[in-house]
């Protein structure tokens, strides 16, 4: 977890695919196996009880292995393409000069997490 600044710095050379690439979706991505981490935390903590090495164990899953992050893209990808389907107004910045397509969507968004799950190997 070397924080979300790298990621998101790691990830600004792709914004030069913006012709094929989502960029908001892409950004999104580049840090989402650790929000993901955040976001579940509350409930595997409080509704499941989990402490100590099984809630870590979640964490790094989610933050650290390629199926934690494939599953994490797929529930990032389904939130995207149901909101630009649904939600017209929420989802404006997704279109905003850049490449909306459900493609472009989810080629950006295991590009994102995938170049996360690099860096966060290396570091
Ligand atoms: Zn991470």
């Amino acid at each position: 977890m070397p924080g979300p600044l790298i990621h998101l710095a790691a990830t600004a050379p792709l914004s030069l695919g913006y012709k094929w690439l989502n960029l908001l979706s892409l950004f999104i991505a580049s840090i989402f196996p650790d929000l993901i981490a955040v976001l579940i935390s509350p409930v595997l903590i409080f509704v499941f009880g989990l402490r100590g090495e099984k809630l870590n164990w979640f964490f790094t899953f989610f933050d650290q292995s390629i199926a934690g992050g494939a599953i994490g893209a797929a529930i990032l990808i389904g939130v995207i393409l149901l909101l630009i389907k649904f939600c017209p107004r929420l989802s404006k910045p997704f279109k905003w000069k850049q490449n909306y397509s459900a493609k472009a969507i989810t080629i950006s968004v295991f590009l994102g997490v995938a170049l996360h799950i690099l860096l966060d190997k290396l570091m």
